[in-house]
């Protein structure tokens, strides 16, 4: 695939409209090739939607017409149009709480995101009504990107015109490297090392600019260039335009929203699907329920893990596309102190230290969320490597950053520290194409196995992958095929 645009899907923690706006600068072309795209893809889904099997939900032995596994945004979605089209459901969750990877630790009298932190390309799209329905409030990210950054190794603190040319070099550089995609696929990395605008930078200037890939590679995929496809790089669609909005007062509001009024049974871990000519049997152990169909939008990390057999097994193609698709992991760590001395002039901090790709990017809760506390992100291998230390290790790791950064001697007074590879619902953060992946893996696992199993959530989509709102639609579509 040949392109002289940017990947503009939208950056988990670099959320600047600076950045944003850079990098829709490229978007025009990209618009024109989704929307070309999102038409052959709605065409192709209308064709399969004449030849698909149909699910008969009635006459069915079931107890419910539905049984949705898996209570995060995805499955609540699927659950509340299955409901409002008239059908029964039971949502079967593991957790003992609805949300999945959109929780909020509260235990700081402060609301603190582990999961999901922004609503994404806000313009068109529907969570945006939700939160508000939901009482969920947002603040946009600043229209320049207020942001600081800080090179502790020279030492040195860019300013703003120093850190749009980083964020440009390092587009160019992303870019150049999409373009010479095709062929045998590799990494982006490998492709990245052969950039000549980058294969031209002594070893500082390298140290900078992968701390801006570190931002928009890394936190974007969950994983370092080094195991991206190159030629999947740039695959998917964005369905919406626009910046992002910060949630302030607790993400987990429109997940509880949105549950209201639905069945759901918790703290079953579902570990088999069984299906025949008049229904599916699902269990957790002993227990079984009966349903004439199933919405299965447990994550990627769950089935990569063959934690549920299904009876009788996936076709081959779903089996390889769960292959060919992986999981990521991005972990935060958030540190508090008693004041936020850092102060409010900036959003977002880069600190850069002797490994650009770990505790790059810092961002403060004080102003948005009124606590005096600073989240850090972490993803890919280093993220794996860093869940095996304790707290206590992690808080004397990153405090040390900060003093350096800031030039101070602050102790902080809590740390909470996400695990997402080891979350036993999750295990991981969202999902990625590796090298020799396919975006076609996200198409297969997106269409209905039969009539009575169907895929939902953010790895099953090629449409937002990896983000809320792509979750949240992709339940939609799989509620709306069951109910055709
Ligand atoms: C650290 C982090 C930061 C993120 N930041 C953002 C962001 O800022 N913006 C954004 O748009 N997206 C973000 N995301 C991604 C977003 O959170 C996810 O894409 C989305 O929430 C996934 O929703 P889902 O319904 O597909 O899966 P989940 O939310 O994971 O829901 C699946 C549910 O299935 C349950 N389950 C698992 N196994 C079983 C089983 N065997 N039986 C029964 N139930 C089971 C789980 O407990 C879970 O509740 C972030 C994710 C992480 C981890």
């Amino acid at each position: 695939m040949q392109s002289t645009y940017l990947p503009t899907r939208q950056r988990r923690t670099c959320k600047s409209q600076k950045k944003y706006q850079m990098r829709n600068k490229h978007v025009t072309r990209r618009s024109f090739l989704q929307l070309s795209t999102m038409s052959i893809v709605l065409a192709s889904c209308a064709a399969a939607a004449t030849s698909a099997p149909q699910v008969h939900l009635k006459g069915a032995a079931a107890s419910v017409d539905v049984i949705v596994i898996g209570a995060g945004i995805a499955g609540l979605a699927a659950a509340r149009d299955l409901v409002a089209g008239g059908k029964s459901v039971r949502i079967l969750e593991a957790r003992d709480t609805v949300g999945g990877r959109i929780r909020t630790n509260r235990s700081w009298g402060k609301p603190v995101e582990l999961g999901a932190q922004w609503i994404e390309t806000a313009t068109g799209n529907p969570l945006v009504s939700l939160a508000k329905s939901a009482g969920v409030t947002t603040t946009a990210d600043p229209e320049n990107g207020n942001e600081r950054y800080i090179d502790t190794q020279t030492p040195e603190q860019l300013s703003g015109t120093a850190i749009d040319d980083l964020y440009t070099l390092a587009d160019d550089i992303i870019s150049a490297a999409i373009d010479s995609a095709g062929g045998t696929d590799k990494s982006l990395r490998a492709a990245i090392n052969q950039v000549p605008a980058y294969k031209s930078l002594n070893a500082a200037q390298k140290r900078r600019i992968e701390s801006m890939f570190a931002q928009v590679i890394d936190d974007d995929d969950a994983v370092e260039a080094e195991l991206l496809s190159l030629n999947n790089y740039d695959e998917g669609i964005d369905a919406y335009r626009g910046g992002n909005l910060f949630v302030n007062n607790g993400y987990e509001g429109i997940p509880q929203y949105m549950a209201k009024n639905l069945t759901i049974e918790y703290n079953i871990s579902v570990n088999r699907i069984a299906t025949d000519a008049t229904g599916v049997t699902v269990s957790a152990g002993s227990k079984t329920w009966r349903a004439g169909a199933v919405v299965v939008t447990v994550p990627l990390g769950i089935l990569k893990a063959n934690t549920i057999t299904f009876s009788p097994a996936l076709p081959a193609a779903y089996t390889a596309a769960i292959g060919k698709l992986a999981m990521g992991v991005l972990d935060k760590c958030i540190l508090k102190y008693d004041t936020a001395f850092w102060g409010t002039s900036a959003d977002t901090f880069t600190i850069v230290g002797t490994d650009p790709h770990e505790f790059y990017q810092f961002i403060p809760l004080n102003k948005a969320v009124g606590l005096p506390a600073l989240v850090a992100f972490n993803a890919g291998s280093r993220a794996r490597a860093l869940e095996a230390k304790s707290d206590a290790q992690l808080q004397t790791q990153m405090a040390t950053i900060i003093n350096k950064a800031f030039g101070v001697n602050k102790t902080p007074t809590g740390i909470i520290a996400t695990r997402w590879g080891r979350d036993p619902y999750a295990l991981g953060s969202y999902s990625y194409i590796p090298v020799g992946g396919s975006i076609q893996a996200r198409r297969t696992l997106a269409t209905p196995v039969n009539t009575r199993l169907v895929f939902a959530g953010e790895a099953y989509t090629e449409s937002d992958a990896s983000t809320v709102h792509g979750a949240y639609n992709s339940g939609k579509a799989a509620a709306k095929a069951l109910l055709r």
